[in-house]
């Protein structure tokens, strides 16, 4: 007897263009209600004001208060008034804050990442109560200062150092590029030593120490970007991290950054898509939206392409990353293949927009301008590509 066909569950549900493959929908309620909740954060604070921010330059540290109170600050840390939450939950912050501009999440990334995690990992009892609960919500700023002027791809062979003096430490050399530099309260900057490389929290009443605010950036521009400077800062034994010697202090810091930022720039990538989705239904062009045309749907689903991919990435990242199995060569796998994807989708839907992609009151040229420095900094592209080369040849290239 013949039967209608009857649509299969997946057909006859909607789908959600900015997740193909349900990956909410494999996520636990926690995670959930932690996306939610920064979601309308963003929603409701940040997207109002981001494109005069971005325009004018200005990091809106208004919102720090509420960014702290949400819990995102040292997320993942357990005690010292932090979240204590799954890294998967990290991935979700780090991806909503940069549905509304990387600048925020930069800011997110580096206070967690890169600052309260060496003082929870490496740093003595007493630094740990200091700074954690302060940092955690948000009345203590921090930066991380790796990078120098003459060249960051190339850590070990940085020119800031220290010399024991007595019972302290006497610290000069220069950083450059540092996010939160001129608003921080305490640097942890690292050096060169004669027992290696060692991390300081230097804090910003010391003498000698000083923050440049670097302007005239096309990218990150609701970020605060400066140049840190050491001029005999004397460091006491108390502000250095006991807990590690050498480069690999640094770079495991940079690991947790950099799974973040492989969350965060699919966000980035979404709203691209979104709005570019929005456009092309609502722009009519010889007679027929121009999203039914096949060249722009083509384009569209390029970009659906791409964001799956990442998000796909992510969350399997952080999944092995909350079983401790996660990689440094899969992390920059995943940081390198979702930048550059969410820079191509970035790009792609400032052009769809036609002249309005231009303007700021469109978030594609917003985002992709950004992506540029997300692009660069924790570790270039091509760092990532010769990590996973490394991985795959047992050779250092050169
Ligand atoms: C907005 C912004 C915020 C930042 N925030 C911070 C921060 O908070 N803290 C911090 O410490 N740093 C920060 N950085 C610095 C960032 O990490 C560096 O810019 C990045 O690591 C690259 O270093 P560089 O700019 O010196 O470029 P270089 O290292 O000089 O690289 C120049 C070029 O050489 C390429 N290259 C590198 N190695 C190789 C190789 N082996 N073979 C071939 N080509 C190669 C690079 O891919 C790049 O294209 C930030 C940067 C920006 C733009």
């Amino acid at each position: 007897m013949a039967t209608n066909p009857q649509p299969s569950r997946s057909q006859s549900r909607e789908i959600d263009p900015l997740d193909l493959y349900s990956v909410r929908a494999s996520l636990s309620d926690e995670e959930r209600l932690v996306q939610d909740s920064v979601g309308k954060f963003v929603d409701e604070q940040v997207l109002p004001i981001i494109a005069d921010c971005f325009e004018h330059e200005r990091f809106p540290r208004e919102l720090v208060p509420e960014i702290a109170q949400l819990g995102v600050l040292g997320s993942t840390i357990e005690g010292y008034g932090c979240a204590g939450l799954n890294s998967v939950s990290y991935g979700l912050i780090c991806q909503e804050l940069e549905r509304g501009d990387s600048g925020l999440r930069s800011f997110v990334s580096v206070q967690s990442s890169l600052c309260m995690f060496p003082i929870y990992a490496y740093g003595s009892e007493e630094q740990r109560d200091r700074w954690l609960p302060r940092m955690a919500k948000g009345e203590a700023i921090a930066c991380f200062g790796l990078t120098e002027p003459h060249g960051g791809s190339d850590p070990a062979n940085m020119k800031t150092h220290a010399r024991r003096k007595g019972k302290d430490w006497i610290l000069n050399g220069a950083k450059m590029w540092i996010t939160n530099g001129s608003i921080a309260d305490v640097a942890v900057v690292w050096a060169q030593t004669e027992e290696g490389i060692r991390g300081f929290l230097v804090e910003k009443d010391f003498k000698g120490f000083s923050a440049e605010l670097i302007k005239h950036k096309m990218s990150l521009r609701a970020s605060i970007t400066s140049s840190l400077f050491f001029d005999n800062v004397v460091v006491p034994e108390s502000n250095v991290l006991p807990g590690v010697i050498g480069l690999k202090g640094p770079l495991s810091c940079l690991t947790q950054a950099r799974y973040g930022i492989s969350w965060g720039v699919t966000g980035a990538a979404q709203a691209c898509l979104a709005q570019a989705i929005e456009y092309a239904k609502t722009r009519a062009l010889f007679g027929k939206p121009l999203a039914a045309t096949q060249s722009a749907q083509i384009r569209l689903a390029e970009m659906a392409r791409k964001i799956t991919s990442a998000q796909l990435i992510s969350l399997q990242l952080g999944r092995l990353k909350d079983a401790g199995e996660m990689s440094p060569t899969q992390v920059s796998l995943a940081k390198w293949n979702n930048t550059r994807a969410a820079i191509e989708v970035a790009r792609d839907a400032r052009d769809l927009l036609g002249g309005a992609g231009i303007s700021v009151e469109y978030v594609p040229i917003r985002h992709a301008l950004n992506l540029e420095s997300v692009i660069t900094y924790e570790g270039t592209e091509t760092v990532h590509q010769l990590t996973v080369g490394r991985a795959l040849t047992g050779f250092n290239a050169v």
